[in-house]
């Protein structure tokens, strides 16, 4: 065949995690290491999505999604997220906040546009902005408690910076940024004027009294915020693909079009369950979520501890990185190989989460796992002790 292989899809590796699952299925372990949620649904959701379903929302949406939910999304934006966003011109439902981010970087990104990410990073956001032919600039987050500081986002803007990804609370390190981070981003992204992309898909999985603050919410941010969020992990819904960009309606409508192109719009029942569950839910719904988390999240901490490896414990999300520096091997993967062997216990190595090896070696366990999973790899963990 003389058809040239494609450059862009070559780049795009989401090796690990698959690789690891598949190794886990070897030795018919427990996989922590995908971050699937298989918590029930709720019932307004379940509800309201079968209702949809009888009553006939059966055929695409708006563009943009059905304005029951719009109006849902920019009613908790308001009271949640502090942004205050127009229901009709600048919100676009998207499949996930996949797709929600994948269509917000191809409307706003040119080749060669560089974007600031910090690592550990979600490899999705890497692999979305290869997919558009825009340039990732690596800011490295210190551990443990993964800080940084406005010299080190200074020290990577070029000329050809074109935006800032946020991720909070951040999926692998669980830290949720602070008032005063944001502020600093805020306003380098103003000196820069620049886009601050922020991922907030984790923002109801908070604990020690971590609070969410959407960068979006700062005065004179919203005009350069592109805010994604979903209700995959809340609802526990991953499968549903239901997720949403918020942003100025110059940005919106841009997004809309691509939102239009590549998926035509996002399942319209399923839409119809998310308003329903949005409208339904209250507070308590969203406490008794961290309240949950934050048990789990305990227990696989201190198992952690206890099997002698030492866990970050996260702020938000529900994953944890732990240093596995000391165990046999060159690389995380021998590493997490190692704990896979000697537990039965599958992780996810750092390869996964930083473009060149950390000098610490990681693995990040995910805690959003039925209680019977978390016990089971805690007793494993607390037998083995390095
Ligand atoms: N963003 C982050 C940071 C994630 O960790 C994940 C899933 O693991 C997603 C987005 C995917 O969300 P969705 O199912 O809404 O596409």
């Amino acid at each position: 065949m003389s058809l040239k292989i494609s450059n862009r899809a070559e780049q795009i590796v989401q090796a690990e995690i698959r690789a690891m699952s598949i190794e886990c299925e070897k030795v018919v372990g427990i996989n922590l290491a995908q971050g699937v949620c298989d918590t029930e649904v709720p019932l307004p959701v379940r509800i309201g999505a079968k209702k949809a379903i009888d009553e006939g929302i059966n055929s695409y949406t708006r563009f943009d999604g059905l304005e029951e939910l719009r109006k849902a999304i920019a009613r908790k934006m308001h009271s949640y997220n502090r942004i205050t966003a127009d229901p009709d011109s600048e919100i676009i439902v998207s499949s996930g906040s996949t797709g929600a981010f994948y269509c917000a970087c191809l409307a706003l990104l040119n080749p060669g546009d560089e974007v600031i990410l910090f690592e550990p990073y979600y490899g999705y956001h890497i692999n979305t902005l290869l997919a558009v032919g825009a340039v990732p600039a690596y800011v490295r987050l210190h551990p443990p408690d993964w800080s940084f500081s406005p010299e080190d986002i200074e020290k990577v803007v070029t000329p050809r910076t074109k935006g800032i990804m946020v991720c909070t609370p951040a999926n692998p390190s669980g830290k949720v940024f602070s008032g005063l981070e944001l502020q600093w981003i805020a306003e380098f992204a103003v000196r820069h004027d620049l886009f601050v992309f922020t991922d907030e898909i984790y923002e109801y999985f908070l604990y020690d009294g971590n609070k969410h603050i959407s960068p979006g919410s700062f005065p004179g941010m919203a005009e350069r915020t592109i805010t994604i969020s979903g209700l995959s992990k809340t609802f526990s819904i991953t499968g549903w693909r239901i997720g949403y960009s918020v942003s100025h309606r110059r940005w919106a409508q841009m997004i809309g079009y691509i939102n239009d192109l590549v998926y035509v719009c996002a399942p319209a029942p399923l839409q119809f369950g998310v308003a329903y569950g949005l409208l339904e839910l209250g507070p308590e719904f969203y406490s008794e979520i961290c309240a949950q988390y934050a048990l789990k999240r305990d227990k696989i901490c201190n198992a952690i501890a206890k099997a002698g490896l030492k866990p970050c414990i996260p702020q938000g999300s529900y994953y944890v990185l732990a240093d596995v520096s000391h165990f046999p091997g060159h690389t995380s993967k021998e590493k997490a190989m190692y704990l896979l062997s000697k537990t039965g216990i599958a992780t996810v190595p750092d390869e996964a989460f930083f473009h060149i090896p950390s000098n610490q070696n990681y693995v990040r366990f995910c805690f959003a796992k039925r209680d019977e999973e978390i016990d089971e790899a805690c007793i494993r963990l607390e037998r083995f002790s390095f």
